[in-house]
C-alpha cells in the first residue's frame, strides 16, 4: 500500500504522527528474573554457623553490622542462639600504629600458628575511621595475602564507621559467631593511635603491642594506659642493621614495665623482638603466648577476665542504646538544635541546657507510660 504521506496534499511542512518510540529493552532477550535474596531465618542462619559454612557466617556478620532495625533483631536472636557454642577460643588483640608492620605480622602469626597447632583463625578489626568508600586501612583483604587464601581462615575489615562503641560492639559479636562457626583463634586488630585500644582490651584474653624501634625516644609516643594494657610488647622489623636497636628499645620497654604496677593477671609482661618480613622470632612470640594461657587458665584469671568483660559489655550496651534512644528522638532532635544555640550565644549554660533537654525527654517517657 503506498504510504499516505506521499499524497499530494501532504507536501511541505506537515506534522506527522511518527513512529512509536521503540522500547529500550532487547525484547528478543529472555528476561531472567533475578531471584531475590531470600533471607535466611535465624534457625537457617545458627544452623549453617554451626557447620562452619563460612558464606553464611560472612552474611551473619553483615547482619551484625547492619543498622537496619529489622536485621538488628534477627542478628541478636542469631547470635543468642550461638552463644552456648562460643567462648572456645583465644583471642589476641594485636595492636600498633599504621606502619609497624601489623599486616605482614598478622600474615605471618597466622599462618605459623596454623601449622603449629591446627584449627581455624578468624582475623576481625575495629578501626572506627573505617569507611568503605575510602578503603579502610584494616579493610584491605590483600594486605594478609598468605593468610587471605588460606583455607583455614577468615578475614574480615572492620564494621564501617560509626561510633567507636558501635563499632566494637559489632566486632565483640562477631567473635561469637566465628567462634560458633568453629574458629578456635581469634585475632582482633587495631590502629594504635588512640582508644580503640581500650575496646580491644575490653574483648580479647591477650593484647599484644607492635612497636618500632625508633631513635631513642620511643617510650615518649606511647600513651601509658595503651602500654599498661600490653600482656606483651613486640618490636618488629629486628632485621638487618635494625637488629641491635630493636634491642636497646626492647630494654627501655622492659624497664618502663617495671615502672607500672602489676598487672591484675600475676603475669608479668614480657618484651620480645622480632621480625615479621624474614619471620624471625615469631616462634618465639607464639611461645610467649600460649605460656601466658597456661598460666593465665592455671590461675583462674582467664575466666575472670572474660567474665569481667562480659560485664563490662552489658554495660557498653545500655549506655549505647540509651545513648540512641535519646538522640534519635524527633522531639529531642529539634529542641537540641534550639539549645546549642542558647549555648554558643552565651543566652543559657550548657548545664541548664542539658537539663532541660534530658527532663523533657524524661518526661516524654514518663508519658509514655
Ligand atoms: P601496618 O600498617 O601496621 O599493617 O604495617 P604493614 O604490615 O603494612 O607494614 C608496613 C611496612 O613495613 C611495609 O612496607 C612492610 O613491608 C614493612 N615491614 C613489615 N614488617 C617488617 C619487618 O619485619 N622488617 C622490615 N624490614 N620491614 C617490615
Amino acid at each position: 500500500m503506498e504510504h499516505p504521506e506521499n499524497a499530494k496534499e501532504y507536501k511541505g511542512l506537515t506534522v506527522n504522527k511518527g513512529i512509536e518510540q521503540p522500547s529500550i529493552v532487547n525484547p528478543y532477550l529472555k528476561v531472567q528474573k533475578r531471584p531475590k535474596r531470600r533471607h535466611l531465618s535465624a534457625g537457617e542462619f545458627v544452623e549453617g554457623i554451626l557447620k562452619g559454612d563460612v558464606t553464611v557466617l560472612s552474611q551473619a556478620v553483615t547482619l551484625v553490622e547492619s543498622v537496619k532495625p529489622e536485621h538488628q533483631a534477627l542478628a541478636q536472636e542469631v547470635i543468642e542462639k550461638c552463644l552456648p557454642y562460643a567462648g572456645n577460643s583465644v583471642r589476641i588483640g594485636i595492636s600498633g600504629v599504621p606502619g609497624a608492620g601489623k599486616s605482614t605480622s598478622i600474615d605471618v602469626f597466622g599462618l605459623q600458628v596454623l601449622e603449629d597447632k591446627g584449627g581455624k583463625l578468624a582475623v576481625l578489626a575495629i578501626d572506627p575511621s573505617s569507611e568503605r568508600s575510602k578503603g579502610s586501612i584494616l579493610g584491605d583483604k590483600t594486605r594478609m595475602e598468605k593468610l587471605s587464601v588460606h583455607p583455614k581462615s577468615f578475614i574480615r575489615p572492620s564494621p564501617t564507621a560509626g561510633s567507636l562503641g558501635g563499632v566494637a560492639r559489632k566486632t565483640r559479636e562477631s567473635i561469637i559467631l566465628c567462634e560458633a562457626a568453629g574458629f578456635d583463634k581469634i585475632f582482633v586488630e587495631t590502629v594504635g593511635v588512640g582508644q580503640s585500644e581500650t575496646a580491644v582490651h575490653s574483648m580479647v584474653d591477650f593484647f599484644l603491642l607492635i612497636q618500632l624501634a625508633g631513635t631513642g625516644d620511643e617510650l615518649q609516643g606511647i600513651k601509658r594506659g595503651i602500654m599498661e594494657m600490653a600482656d606483651g610488647i613486640v618490636i618488629n622489623k629486628a632485621d638487618g642493621n635494625n637488629i641491635e636497636k630493636a634491642k636497646l628499645a626492647a630494654a627501655h620497654f622492659r624497664n618502663a614495665l617495671h615502672l607500672f604496677p602489676a598487672p591484675d593477671s600475676g603475669w608479668t609482661p614480657q618484651v620480645l623482638t622480632y621480625s615479621g618480613f624474614y619471620n624471625i622470632g615469631v616462634k618465639e612470640i607464639w611461645d610467649m603466648i600460649f605460656q601466658y594461657f597456661d598460666f593465665v587458665k592455671a590461675n583462674g584469671y582467664f575466666e575472670r577476665r572474660r567474665n569481667e568483660q562480659a560485664k563490662y559489655w552489658m554495660y557498653e550496651s545500655i549506655n549505647e542504646q540509651l545513648r540512641d534512644h535519646f538522640y534519635q528522638d524527633s522531639l529531642i532532635k529539634d529542641m537540641l538544635a534550639l539549645k546549642e544555640q542558647e549555648v554558643l550565644a552565651g543566652q543559657t549554660t550548657s548545664f541548664t541546657a542539658a537539663k532541660k533537654l534530658l527532663d523533657m525527654y524524661f518526661n516524654g517517657l514518663k508519658n509514655l507510660h
